[in-house]
């Protein structure tokens, strides 16, 4: 069906679908109450300042054909959180009919995931990443204690070298010195379920207690092709080192000189993401002068988050005369390493791994970079490797950034559906490209007492060319390189 009468069509199911809902289920209050002239609410600055076009909004044609890819209409059967209901919301703030102060406009865009899913179906491009980032926006911290623990975690503490390595310190003693076993048995978290939900979503960390410091240049195996700066990324590099490692040695391996700018930083996703666009724009500044002035071929990025974030500098910082440019030219350079390894000639792996792997769509490389076949393709390089194809493997995982902490019962009822579909395969190991999605994973089976393992593609890949991530910092020894 072309996509102009998919487009009719849609609208014809989308009014019958909007009244089904509207009678069949609650229509959210704040809708109502919109609709029926209750507000009058002056358009404010900050709304028209965050949606300066307003053709994002407009490009909604209301036909509805992407509720049935919503994980949040899914889940709750709610008109005002499915991407339709949040655009329409929108649109009313920005014509001062409501005020995005109503704690339900921020009910609604916070359950949210920013997964992207919409995008993929929507087939008048309506580009809803933006539209929710732009809407987060004009939303405060709800409280004090918000506010505080925003400026701390996202606006101080990811962009702490010293902070991560702390944390990453903190997570291995107690998962090494038998305290985390100890603490789980005696079920003294279930006193604190922050605590516990914490506790819960650490992965099993490998690596030496301290992370030791990724070298700053590797030279390619043979002629050298391309020079490449990578991302090292924040709580990943402390969680899950030996990616960043499998990274360095995968890239070094296809004629890659890979350099890692010490001075870089966190990479603003999930700020941006959070409604906190200035803390983002202040560090893309920062990774752009960090990365720019070494003239790589390609930045690379092994998270899919951090790549799409990266990838929206351009957009990010189009108002910034100082940087516009910039963050243009930064942004077209960078590269999931992913999609950098399949558009190369692979060097064949020779070490077969004899596994059964299923594969998940991390959000933001599926729906945000449109990157689908690109790791597949480096998974069906590996030798002896056999790859089963995951139902619903584009749907999000309830991981979503920090989403399994701020909204953890949906993020759970959402990660059900995704272990189901993962017992289903039979697979012994489940990979994805972003590091949330792997903490997200590992945590669902875990609880689940499912007996698959995760990993990142480049993990693989690292170990069919010989490298050992048993003990990630020795990964690069001249031995291998
Ligand atoms: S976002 Fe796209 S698919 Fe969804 S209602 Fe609007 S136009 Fe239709
Ligand atoms: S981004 Fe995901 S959760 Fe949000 S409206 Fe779109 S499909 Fe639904």
């Amino acid at each position: 069906m072309g996509t102009g009468r998919k487009v009719a069509l849609g609208i014809a199911v989308g009014a019958a679908l909007g009244v089904a809902v509207g009678t069949r289920r609650q229509l959210s209050a704040l809708v109502g109450r919109a609709l029926t002239g209750r507000s009058g609410v002056p358009v404010s600055s900050g709304a028209a300042a965050a949606f300066p076009d307003k053709e994002l909004i407009r490009a909604c044609v209301h036909c509805g054909l992407c509720l049935p890819y919503c994980p949040t209409y899914r889940a709750l059967g709610l008109e005002g959180d499915s991407p339709r209901g949040r655009i329409y919301q929108m649109k009313l703030v920005v014509e001062g009919k409501i005020d995005p102060g109503e704690p339900e406009f921020r009910l609604h865009m916070f359950r949210c995931l920013d997964c992207r899913a919409c995008e993929t179906a929507c087939p008048s491009g309506v580009q809803y990443g933006r539209l929710i980032e732009a809407a987060r926006s004009l939303l405060p911290p709800a409280s004090t204690a918000e506010s505080l623990a925003r400026r701390a975690i996202l606006g101080t503490a990811l962009d702490s070298p010293a902070a991560l390595a702390v944390v990453g310190l903190a997570s291995r003693v107690y998962q090494r010195t038998g305290l985390q076993r100890a603490v789980r048995s005696a079920g003294v978290l279930r006193l604190a379920p922050p605590l516990q939900r914490m506790d819960s979503m650490l992965p099993s960390l490998r690596g030496a207690l301290l992370t030791g410091t990724l070298p700053e240049y590797t030279p390619a195996q043979g002629q050298p092709r391309f020079r490449v700066a990578m991302l090292r990324g924040c709580v990943a590099a402390q969680f899950f080192p030996q990616t960043n490692y499998a990274t360095i040695a995968v890239l070094a391996t296809n004629g890659c000189d890979v350099l890692v700018p010490p001075d870089q930083g966190c990479c603003g996703a999930l700020q941006n993401h959070s409604g906190d666009r200035e803390t983002a724009r202040r560090l893309a500044r920062r990774n752009i002068d960090v990365f720019l002035p070494l003239h790589p071929d390609y930045v690379v990025v092994n998270s899919a988050g951090c790549g799409s974030m990266m990838k929206e500098y351009g957009d990010l910082l189009a108002d910034d005369p100082a940087y516009a440019a910039w963050a243009k030219e930064f942004s077209a350079k960078v590269r999931d390493v992913t999609e950098l390894l399949a558009a190369l000639p692979l060097r064949a792996p020779q070490r077969p791994l004899r596994r059964t792997i299923t594969y998940q769509d991390a959000c933001h490389l599926g729906h945000g970079q449109k990157i689908r076949e690109a790791p597949r393709q480096v998974l069906r390089a590996i030798p002896g490797l056999e790859l089963r194809e995951l139902k619903e493997s584009d749907w999000c995982c309830g991981s979503a950034g920090i989403y399994n902490v701020t909204q953890p019962e949906l993020s759970e009822q959402i990660l059900g559906w995704k272990m189901a579909n993962v017992a289903a395969t039979g697979a012994d190991t489940i990979t994805a490209a972003n590091p949330g999605c792997l903490i997200q994973l590992e945590h669902g089976l875990r609880e689940r007492g499912l007996h698959v393992k995760t990993a990142h593609p480049v993990d693989l890949l690292a170990e069919a060319y010989g490298f050992d991530l048993t003990r990630p910092e020795a990964a690069l020894d001249e031995s291998h390189l």
